[in-house]
Parts: structure tokens; sequence; C-alpha cells
């Protein structure tokens, strides 16, 4: 039985179902399982299974409160029709090294695994706690997370979603990815303000309004929720099945990731995925210019006062880590952990002691890569593969070569791995970021995403993914603008309807 625990308090003992539903528990901790020993498992028959035999299977270790009919269930309506591959996540060789593609989802990028599949976790949760409120999820998003979770709420019985973005401050693609849905329990409106002023707004209005009408309470979908880490281990064991099942490596190989890494979920999935026992060799945590897990990989300092630098990889422009909380837990243990949080909260930095970093550095290498860095190897990558990365799974790419030749900063690779092969997680299409894409190959605009994106499929030959193809001819259904103190009205409203 896995029970969770919070990573800010011990006495705090919950099953999956109650964690999903509450999403951060009380005291502002994480969710965690609280004896990591029982979610061993048997690796070596999961990786025989296809995706979503996979799924099930982790599903049923780490929800064992569902019982197996409920995650079968549970995993169809999941992954059913949603994604473009067959197997959902497949793995492509490039070069001397894997890509592992996650972007064949509704909104081509990798939230939608996870997004996909925590609707329906949340809906059947809700049922077995005898929970009889309808659940309205609000979000604020900056492009990615918006549409990927109104696809994974769209037409999910009890539930609602409201996405409010930057008016103005997203892609053509992303408006209209989060404007075109026509289902009526989604709604997506755009805040006069910047993104910290829409997240700012909402976690004002997770204090203001707890309740805002009879029959509906308010939860988020963001990732700290386990239900949207769990769902994400199952690609590590489709990788490494991938590679079994073609002969590249035998069971019992050891192989490294590389993880194009913001918020540490999508990496710390893969930790929990090498403690289930899959022979992960190194996880490599790949960032951007926003350097500060690279530094903290490196030092054991942890310090986010620093420049805010906006880059083509805005998916990973983050400062705090969230989920890195789990991780601390784990390895520092809670009386170090509830003392590093408050340090954060209150002077922006901690430093974890020379033993603490020593156990990270077991397993994580931090490495970060520069914008032009990354342009470099979506052309150099291109030219010689024909295969194009975006902006994101760049930065991952270009890590690894740094991470490979020991190139890396002074310090950042204190170990060496003896992984056969290296997999590097690719977390977008190019279609979703044509432009940047486009200017890496040094290839002029268009001056539309839709241009830009048709030239992209001059240039590469692959099809545009049929969820962005869609929209751009499709009807606006979602179009009020609001000021930031309206919110909460908009809210209540939208909860009473
Ligand atoms: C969210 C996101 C990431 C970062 O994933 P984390 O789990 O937050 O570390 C990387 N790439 C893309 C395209 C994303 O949308």
């Amino acid at each position: 039985m896995i029970e969770y625990t919070s990573t800010r308090n011990a006495d705090i003992r919950v099953r999956s179902g109650k964690a999903i539903l509450d999403g951060q528990a009380q005291g502002g901790g994480l969710y965690v399982p609280a004896d990591i020993d029982a979610i061993k498992a048997d690796w070596r028959s999961i990786i025989k299974k296809d995706f979503r035999g996979m799924a099930k299977d982790v599903w049923n270790i780490f929800f064992d409160d569902y019982g197996e009919e409920k995650i079968d269930e549970l995993v169809e309506a999941s992954y059913k029709d949603k994604f473009a591959a067959a197997d959902i996540t497949p793995l492509v060789k490039t070069g001397d090294a894997w890509v592992l593609e996650l972007w064949h989802g509704p909104t081509s990028a990798f939230k939608d695994v996870a997004l996909s599949a925590l609707p329906n976790l949340m809906s059947a949760a809700r049922s077995m706690n005898g929970f009889t409120d309808d659940i309205m999820i609000l979000t604020a998003t900056s492009g990615d997370t918006g549409s990927a979770a109104i696809q994974g709420f769209r037409d999910v019985p009890g539930t609602g979603i409201i996405v409010f973005y930057p008016h103005g401050g997203v892609s053509d693609t992303q408006r209209l990815q989060m404007v075109t849905p026509d289902s009526s329990n989604v709604t997506a409106c755009a805040i006069r303000g910047n993104f910290d002023d829409a997240q700012t707004g909402v976690k004002k209005l997770f204090r203001e309004i707890p309740q805002p009408a009879a029959g509906v309470s308010l939860s988020s979908a963001n990732s700290i929720n386990i239900g949207r880490l769990v769902p994400q281990i199952v690609y590590y064991f489709s990788a490494y099945g991938q590679l079994v099942k073609s002969g590249v490596i035998a069971e019992g190989d050891r192989i490294d990731f590389v993880v194009p890494t913001g918020n540490f979920g999508d990496i710390m999935a893969g930790w929990y995925a090498l403690k289930m026992g899959l022979p992960v060799g190194r996880l490599v945590c790949a960032s951007n210019k926003n350097d500060v897990l690279t530094e903290f990989l490196n030092t054991g300092h942890y310090d986010r006062k620093r420049e805010f630098y906006k880059t083509t990889s805005p998916s990973m422009d983050i400062l705090v880590s969230s989920n890195l909380e789990r991780l601390l837990w784990y390895i520092c243990g809670p009386e170090h952990t509830v003392q590093y949080m408050k340090q954060l909260e209150e002077t922006g930095e901690y430093q974890i002691t020379d033993n603490e970093l020593f156990e990270m550095q077991k397993v994580f290498t931090g490495v970060f890569a520069s914008d032009d860095e990354g342009a470099a190897a979506i052309k150099e990558v291109f030219d010689a593969e024909h295969y194009l990365m975006d902006t994101h799974t760049s930065i991952a790419w270009a890590c690894m070569e740094k991470y490979r030749s020991g190139d890396a900063p002074a310090g950042t690779v204190p170990f060496g791995s003896d992984a056969k092969e290296a997999v590097v997680l690719s977390t977008a299409s190019p279609y979703k970021f044509s432009a940047a894409v486009l200017r890496a190959l040094g290839e002029e605009l268009t001056g539309s995403d839709e241009g830009n994106m048709k030239k992209v499929r001059e240039i590469t030959g692959a099809e545009v993914p049929a969820g962005l193809a869609g929209i751009l001819s499709k009807p606006v259904i979602h179009k009020d603008v609001i000021d930031i103190p309206d919110m909460k009205d908009y809210v209540i409203e939208k909860c009473t309807k």
C-alpha cells in the first residue's frame, strides 16, 4: 500500500485519490510516497508491454487505492484516440543518440501526456472520496499549459476549467489553441496584464474564494500534483523497452536520460523510474540561460536572486523549480527540507550539505546551454540528420554534447556513466515554435505563424500535427478580455451558471 505524506508535515498521511484531489498538501508541502522502497517494481515485466500496459502497471503501484479495474478504464480513457503515434511516445534514432518524442498529443507538447491523465484521475477520485461538488480548475498560463489543460479537461464529467492568459502575451498559435475549443465546460479568458499578473491573480482567487458557489470547489492542474507526475514515469519505461525490443541494448544495460528542465517535474519522474528499479544511468538536468539548477547541482547552492532571462525555450524560463522539493525530501530528509524551503522563501537562497550534494551527484548532472548553442544544435542536427528539433529539445541536445565531451562548466560532471546509450527527451513539436526554429536554420520568417508552419513543412516534408493545422481555420469561441480586479467576479459567475 502506498501512503502519501507531505514534504513539510510528516503527520499528513493520505492515499493517492485524496492527494490528487488536494493537489498541494495543507501547509504548502508537496505529496510524496512516504516509503520509497514501496514503489519497487518488476521492471523487466513492465518493459515488455505496450505504452498503455506500462501505464497500467505504473499507475497501479502509485494509485493503488483506485483498484485495477478502474485503472484499466482510466488509462484507456486517457490515451485512446488522443495521440497521433500508436506507441504514444516513439523513440527516434538521431545521430549517435536517441530522441524520445513526447509531443504527439493534442497540443503538440509533452504536457499532454500528463494532462490527458490528470482529469480522469481527478474525476474518479471525486467519486471514490464521496466528493459531490463539481471541480472547477483555475489555471494561469504563459501559453503551453493552458491549451494542454483545456484538451485534458474538456468534456470530463464533474469538472470545468477556466484558463487565464496574458492579453497580447502569447503567440497566435498558442492563443488559437485556447480560444477555439468549443466544449461547454471550458473557458479561456485574456487578462490585461502579463503572465506574472495572471498567476498572482489566480493564487489570490484561491485565497479569496475557496468556495465560489454551492456545489463547486476550486482546484488547480499545475505540475506539483502527483497525478501529473506519475503518468510521466511511464515514458522512461517506454524508452527503455523500445531499446531492448529493437536489440540496441540488453536487459539490465543502463541508459542516460537528458531532460530539458523547468519545474523539475519531468526529470523527477525519471528519478522515480530509477527508484522503481529501471536501469537508469545518469539524469542530465538540461537548463537554458536560466541556469539556477546547473549551479545547484554543481555547488549545492540554490539561488533564485539572479537575473531572469526570456529565452527561445520559454517553458524552461523558471527560477523556482517547485518539484525539486520532492527530491530534497528524499535526499536531505524532512527537517532540512522544511529549513531550506523556509530559507528560500525568506532570503531567496539555501545551501545543502556536502553529503547531500554528493548523494544528488550520484545520479544528477546539471548542464546549461544558451539560446545560441541551442540554435546551433537545431541547425547541426538538421543538416546532418534531416531531423528537426524544437527550441527546448535543442537545449537538451546541446547539453548532452557538453556532458559527453566533458566540456561542461567546471565541476558539473563529477561522475562518469557506464551507460550504453543516451536518450534526449523531446518536449515539443518543432511546429509549435516555428519562428525560432526557422531563425535557427537561417531561413527568412514569413510574418505569420501559419506561414512559418507552412515553411517548416516545405523544409522538412513532415506533416503539420493535426491539432495545430486545424486551429488556424476554426472559429474563435472565447473572446473575453478582462481587467485583473474583475477576475474574482468572473470566476464566481462562471461557477454559478
Ligand atoms: C513544461 C515544459 C518543459 C519543462 O518541464 P518541467 O517538468 O517543468 O521540468 C520543457 N519543455 C517544454 C516544451 C515544456 O512545455
